[in-house]
């Protein structure tokens, strides 16, 4: 069978048996069949989804990475599973490289890594305490693009990810008659004094960062009562690890401000964060070797900037011995990246995976 079609075959199947962060069962022992009947040794792990496929052997070890968890959204009126991030399309693509590879020489090992739950931002951080990337030298990974960002045709050896952390916050005030406001600390009076405390945080402009209230709530159903406790969340960004510390900072003397101010006491936990990328310019040079083979020089968009985030950079974060880079690629997605209805050009599959064989084998060429 031709690549292309095996890639779709890979595609449509992954795609209509979507499976939500750490709940990959089936999509892990599909992955697993293919690579093992493709030759590769499979690694599997008795406490969570996701695995790890070797070809080859010694040193050095050059990886590519996968992501391959769902996300649970609604899709005409129902809540379900929702490959809308495109990891469908990744593992389809690592596959094909599984296939391509099989018939190349070179030195080393590849590894292949199926990362679980990308989408709770904790994937990574479990494969990295499994050991799977200890030995690794060079690590790739690869994300589809938004129309908005590239087109099809046109690939990035390098998406500059920005830093990502999300906060839940309880406020607990005091409840009170709604006749007697005095005697109250007012979870909304409190909750909407910090959001525009927030919107006045002042970091330097010259680096992209937002801080957000994404999630409200106070209140029972009883409009007589001023409710003492309320529940809140935020979304952080920002382009630069040291921007998103200082946002962090920022934040925290607010939330001391307003409690000491109106009498409330807030607990809060970021419950995800994740690092902005770190380039290293030889890992994106072989990146940019391995899509100038493919599509040529002229597709290239030399770097590309995104408010977005990715898990991926955790294994450069935690091993930064790692020469790591992540892929962009340009496939005409619309209308967006989490849109339920998110659909692209599926002809990037063999585009991309040609571009991350190319990229291996030229890492592999140059070791020797
Ligand atoms: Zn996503
Ligand atoms: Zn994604």
């Amino acid at each position: 069978m031709k690549i292309k079609q095996e890639l779709l075959q890979h595609f449509h199947y992954l795609h209509e048996n979507a499976e939500v962060s750490w709940q990959e069962v089936n999509t892990t022992q599909y992955l697993k069949e293919v690579l093992s009947d493709l030759g590769y040794k499979v690694n599997t792990f008795n406490d969570c989804t996701g695995l790890y496929a070797d070809f080859g052997q010694g040193n050095p070890i050059v990886a590519v990475r996968a992501d391959i968890d769902a996300l649970w959204q609604e899709v005409d009126g129902c809540f379900k599973a929702n490959h809308s991030c495109g990891h469908d399309a990744h593992m389809s693509m690592i596959l094909g490289v599984a296939k391509c590879m099989q018939h190349e020489n070179f030195k080393g090992t590849l590894r292949l890594i199926f990362q679980p739950a990308e989408e709770k931002g904790n994937g990574a951080l479990k494969m990295i305490e499994k050991g799977i990337v200890e030995d690794v030298e060079y690590l790739y990974g690869i994300h589809l693009r938004p129309i908005q960002e590239i087109p099809f045709g046109v690939a990035s050896p390098v998406i500059v990810h920005g830093a990502g952390q999300m906060v839940d916050g309880q406020v607990q005030g005091v409840d009170s008659h709604g006749a007697r406001p005095h005697l109250t600390v007012n979870a909304i009076d409190v909750m909407t004094t910090i959001n525009e405390q927030l919107n006045q945080i002042r970091i330097d402009p010259q680096i992209p960062h937002s801080i957000k209230m994404t999630y409200i709530r106070a209140g029972g159903d009883s409009r007589n009562i001023i409710p003492g406790n309320g529940q809140f969340g935020l979304d952080l960004r920002a382009q630069t690890n040291e921007a998103m510390q200082e946002l962090v900072q920022k934040f925290k003397q607010i939330i001391n401000g307003v409690c000491t101010t109106l009498g409330a006491t807030i607990h809060y936990s970021i419950i995800t964060a994740m690092p902005a990328a770190v380039q290293n310019e030889q890992a994106i040079q072989f990146a940019r070797t391995g899509i100038a083979e493919v599509i040529g020089e002229q597709n290239i968009i030399p770097t590309l900037i995104t408010s977005g985030g990715d898990d991926f950079h955790f294994y450069t974060i935690k091993k930064p011995q790692l020469k790591a880079t992540m892929i962009g690629l340009g496939c005409n997605l619309t209308p967006g990246l989490h849109h339920p209805y998110m659909s692209f050009n599926t002809d990037a599959l063999e585009i991309g995976t040609n571009i991350l064989t190319k990229t291996v084998l030229a890492t592999f060429r140059a070791q020797q």
